[in-house]
């Protein structure tokens, strides 16, 4: 056996969340990161991270509680959020953000509302985006001399109920087999650049693009099933549009129709918008044209001409308006409002921004077999996690869960 406490997989928010946490506790601590860089997903996100927070919330007299995050993220993912899972997020969130101001990280000192909350409780670093979290992260660890081993590809376990778990990881031309004395921590993040595990779980999404990092391909999730721990929720996604301008013609149904290559209205648009995302990747070619007829912030909206395989849905959908009745797909006649002429058309082609399926955990991290029992000395934390969610995720939650239960796996795998 080595001499090493820890090992931890992926250096992405996760993975370097709970390795700044264990070399806190005197740990020796080793991660394995794949690329040639830290960073994963989280270095490309916009790096919003949800959390309560009365230092910021209660001088605008908002009054938000774990309890509040807790139903609202239950509510978005239609319940199928694991209640102990969210539980344990939301009333962690405020320590761990907490944590990462103590230790130095600076967040804006306002808080802003994200979809699929009903608080504003989204907090955003001061400086940059996703990176900023890495960087700040990195530039500490490194000053507590914490090992990282890049261009580490993680390939295996190997369990034997009788002694402590150990991993198996390339290097180079080099396959090294290390023992920790406490335990693995895998923050490998999802799978969704794998089109194969995609496409398995969820055929609609096949050939859909990625937002995240090339390197998430979800192979140290199918190693950990290897040695039977089980995963959950493998058909959810975090879906997205992919351009922020287009996502200001969806913000209101009443300004706007889908139509597909038929030139067909194919569900009422008032549909929240993981629905409506489905909606859409039933269509031919995997997307649809957005007709949109509001004015924006744009006041030189001009009237665009449409192509004529779109003018049958379009006075169709104007007689529903007139009659406030949408017969065909039942929009609520609130948004059935007087259409004037078409100002912006766009292309709607939904991404992938996360998986929401993973391995299977308990509240304190520990990645459960097919029994639902704890692997011995295995945890797991970050997007790798499946169940927290349920069918959606709001914006700025991956983050801070993935800081929560990295924390919580580190203090698992001490037993403290
Ligand atoms: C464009 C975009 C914007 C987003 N914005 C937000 C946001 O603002 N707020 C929010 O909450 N969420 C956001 N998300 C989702 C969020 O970024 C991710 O869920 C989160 O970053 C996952 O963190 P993680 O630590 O689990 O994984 P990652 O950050 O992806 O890190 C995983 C690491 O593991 C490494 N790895 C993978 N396989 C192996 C292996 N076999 N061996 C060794 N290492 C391996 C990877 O190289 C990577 O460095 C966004 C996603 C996208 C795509």
């Amino acid at each position: 056996m080595s001499n090493l406490d820890l090992i931890i997989v992926g250096a992405g928010m996760a993975g370097l969340c709970a390795a700044r946490t264990a070399v806190e506790l005197g740990l020796n601590v080793l991660v394995l990161e794949k690329g040639i860089q830290a960073g994963g997903t989280t270095g490309l996100s916009d790096g919003i991270f949800n959390s309560c927070d009365p230092a910021r919330q209660f001088p605008i007299d908002v009054h938000d509680s774990p309890e509040k995050h807790f139903l609202d993220i239950l509510e978005y993912g239609h319940g199928k959020g694991h209640p102990e899972l969210i539980k344990k997020y939301t009333y962690g969130a405020t320590e761990a953000l907490n944590w990462l101001e103590h230790i130095g990280f600076k967040f804006e000192r306002s808080v802003t509302q994200e979809p699929g909350t009903l608080y504003p409780r989204s907090h955003k670093p001061i400086y940059g985006n996703g990176e900023s979290y890495i960087n700040f992260l990195l530039s500490h660890l490194n000053s507590l001399s914490c090992t990282i081993s890049y261009g580490s590809n993680v390939v295996g376990f190997k369990k034997d109920d009788s002694q402590p778990l150990s991993v198996v990881f390339e290097r180079g031309k080099n396959t090294i087999e290390l023992t920790p004395r406490f335990g693995v921590i895998l923050c490998a993040g999802g799978f969704c650049a794998s089109n194969r595990l995609v496409s398995t779980n969820f055929n609609l999404l096949s050939g859909s693009e990625y937002l995240g990092s090339p390197l998430c391909d979800g192979g140290v999730l199918t190693s950990a099933m290897d040695i039977g721990a089980e995963s959950v929720h493998m058909s959810y996604f975090e879906l997205s549009v992919g351009d922020s301008a287009i996502e200001q013609l969806l913000l209101n149904p009443a300004e706007f129709i889908l139509v597909n290559a038929e030139g067909r209205r194919f569900c009422r648009e008032d549909l929240e918008f993981s629905s409506l995302c489905e909606a859409v990747l039933r269509q031919s070619g995997h997307c649809a044209s957005i007709l949109y007829f509001g004015s924006g912030n744009d006041s030189a909206n001009r009237p665009q001409k449409i192509e004529d395989r779109f003018s049958n849905a379009l006075a169709q959908y104007r007689k529903a308006c007139e009659i406030k009745s949408d017969e065909a797909f039942g929009k609520n006649p609130f948004y059935l409002k007087k259409v004037g002429y078409v100002t912006k058309t766009a292309v709607l082609a939904p991404k992938i921004m996360a998986s929401l399926g993973g391995l299977n955990v308990n509240e304190f991290a520990n990645v459960l077999d097919r029994n639902r029992q704890p692997i011995k000395g295995l945890f797991a934390a970050g997007e790798i996690v499946g169940g927290i969610f349920g069918e959606a995720c709001s914006f700025g939650d991956n983050l801070a869960s993935a800081a929560v239960f990295a924390r919580v796996a580190v203090r698992e795998a001490l037993k403290i």
